[in-house]
């Protein structure tokens, strides 16, 4: 089964795909988990990211696309995947649909995480990220057992720096503008599946699973 999510920053796409990869047993590749830890890591792409990020830009299509493509070409995506935050725009779609072509498989559905804009704000200000594992929680909705501690891995929980409401805005015009398109894009193919991403997350949950089915 191969996924995309799609959705407004914020809007629930890392927690669904995480339950999806884990009832579905297929890796769970998030575009956005990747630029953290190259950052983290201080590689040179990390750095490069950064700049962008920091600003609540998309990185550019040819620092995401090959990784991207030659990721799900690893052995263990081969019964499938979700990807989270990719793509994020229609070179990114059209570049993915290629390399898929060519080794003569396509996606089965992409998921629109449907959540408005004055929700969004809310989520991300309350969003609270692990340094250690990149566990993502919410001080309302998703709280940990101990305030400021993970419960995965006891590391520090902090507010991620384009969680601030400034940068906010700049990504949510930035979705408007450069990953939105892509809902019609995935309509035109006949996979896009909508589900109402303001419900409890149990529920967003159950609705995705009646579309995937057992
Ligand atoms: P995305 O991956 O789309 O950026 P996340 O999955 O990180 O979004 O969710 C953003 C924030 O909203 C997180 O703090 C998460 O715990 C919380 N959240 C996710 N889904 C829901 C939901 N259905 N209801 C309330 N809060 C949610
Ligand atoms: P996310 O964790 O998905 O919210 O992504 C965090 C940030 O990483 C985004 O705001 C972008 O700057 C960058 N990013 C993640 N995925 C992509 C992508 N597919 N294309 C461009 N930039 C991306």
């Amino acid at each position: 089964m191969k996924i995309i999510m799609l959705g407004a920053p914020g809007a629930g796409k890392g927690t669904q795909a995480k339950k999806i990869a884990e009832k579905y047993q297929i890796p769970h590749i998030s575009t956005g988990d990747i630029f953290r830890a190259n950052i983290k890591n201080g590689t040179e792409l990390g750095k490069k990211a950064k700049t962008y990020m920091d600003q609540g830009l998309l990185v550019p299509d040819e620092l995401v696309c090959d990784l991207v493509v030659d990721r799900v070409k690893q052995e263990d995506c081969k019964n499938g995947y979700i990807l989270d935050g990719f793509p994020r725009t229609i070179p990114q779609a059209e570049s993915l649909d290629e390399a898929l072509g060519q080794m003569g498989e396509s996606l089965d559905y992409a998921i629109n995480v449907d959540v408005p804009d004055e929700h969004i704000v809310n989520r991300m200000s309350g969003r609270r990220a692990c340094v250690g594992c990149g566990a993502t929680y919410h001080i309302v909705y998703a709280p940990t057992k101990k305030e400021g501690v993970c419960d995965v891995c006891g590391a520090e929980l902090i507010l991620r720096d384009d969680d601030k409401p400034e940068t906010v805005q700049k990504r949510l015009s930035v979705y408007h503008e450069q990953t939105q398109p892509l809902i019609d894009y995935y309509k035109g193919k006949g996979i896009l599946k909508d589900v109402d991403g303001t419900k409890d997350m149990d529920v967003v949950f159950q609705a995705i699973t009646d579309i995937l089915g057992a």
